[in-house]
């Protein structure tokens, strides 16, 4: 090879790799050229390896030449680094960046349902007066549902037809009243129990009734308990869950598990007794049945009716909060329809 045609090389050589330095686009793509032309077999090594073909006297210029070219590309190489490096920090940060006057997320805090925090004030109100909250399981024996609570044989309530049944024996509770005897049978007086929780029946539903409601159910038994005792302790409660100004209603009704019985009612809540639609002008409203635990029902779990006495009553939950905030339909609270919840 001629001294000129490997000049010539050279310099074409210097010229492209400067070409392509500048001209490169990524990190990635620079550390390439810097292989294809520095590398242990790039085209500059190459090069050099190429010096003995030259004369003698003419390799140390060419070394010298060389060695120019690798520094000059070397630095281009690194300047060449430096700014790719700064752009894609910059291209990065860009694309990372945190825009600060975006407005935040907003995460939807959930709330009780109604009938829950309804349940959970009725809770409160009875803890405070010294009752023991008990479960009490939603399918039940029909001995703990009909025949512990004094249910005559024909009483319609046992009717396959009003109730749901799962088999002769098991049904779904109509009623929380179905935990007394479970309780009675196993521990002794004195007893001040709440149960609550949901019942069922078979009724067509309508905006005023559904197979599934809710009630609450308490009883008392302990020596010398009156009637006084029941009105004394639905009175505190209806004051508590309704405010003070609320009057209670008791009315004799017949329920075969208390003797006497009576129906709970009380002053409506919206106009105070005066009489508007949601009372139907009747200035009260019905909360549920109580009376004095009957004799029988308390010596089918033997204790002594002589001894001892006690009163219980069972009020409807669902009524509570329809009551509070004038809702007409019962079927909302089942519905789980976002926005009737969100607004209680
Ligand atoms: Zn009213």
């Amino acid at each position: 090879m001629s001294q000129t045609s490997v000049h010539a090389n050279l310099d074409e050589l210097r010229r492209t790799a400067m070409t392509r330095i500048s001209e490169a686009a990524s990190l990635a793509g620079l550390a390439e050229i810097e292989t294809t032309y520095l590398g242990r077999k790039g085209q500059l090594t190459q090069l050099l390896r190429s010096v003995g073909e030259l004369p003698a006297e003419d390799r140390p210029t060419f070394g010298r030449l060389v060695n120019e070219a690798r520094v000059d590309l070397e630095q281009a190489l690194a300047a060449r680094r430096e700014e790719l490096a700064e752009s894609e920090a910059n291209h990065r940060l860009r694309a990372e960046a945190l825009d600060v006057t975006l407005p935040g997320r907003f995460y939807t805090i959930g709330r009780p349902h109604p009938l829950s925090a309804t349940m959970d004030e009725i809770k409160r109100i009875f803890i405070g007066l010294g009752y023991d909250i008990v479960d009490s399981p939603e399918i039940e024996h029909y001995h703990y549902n009909f025949e512990s609570l004094n249910y005559p044989e024909e009483h319609p309530a046992m009717d396959e037809q009003m109730s749901f049944y799962i088999t002769d024996e098991l049904l779904l509770r109509t009623q929380t009243t179905a935990v007394q005897a479970r309780i009675m049978e196993k521990q002794k007086p004195p007893l001040k129990i709440c149960t609550m929780g949901r019942c069922y029946r078979s009724d067509a539903v309508d905006a005023t009734h559904s197979h599934t409601f809710h009630q609450v159910d308490c009883f008392a038994v302990d020596k010398n308990i009156t009637f006084a005792d029941l009105k004394g302790t639905l009175y505190q409660f209806a004051k508590e869950m309704f405010g003070s100004e609320t009057r209670v209603r008791f009315r004799p009704d017949y329920f075969p598990f208390v003797e006497p019985g009576a129906e709970v009612a009380i002053s409506c809540v919206i106009c105070g007794g005066q009489g508007c639609g949601v009372c139907k002008s009747t200035g009260w409203l019905e909360l549920g049945g109580a009376g004095l635990i009957h004799p029988n029902v308390f010596r089918q779990v033997g204790i002594d009716p002589e001894e001892y006495s006690g009163f219980a009553f069972g009020l409807g939950i669902d009524r509570m909060p329809m009551m509070k905030h004038r809702i007409d339909d019962l079927r909302l609270f089942l519905e789980n329809d976002i926005r009737f919840l969100r607004q209680i």
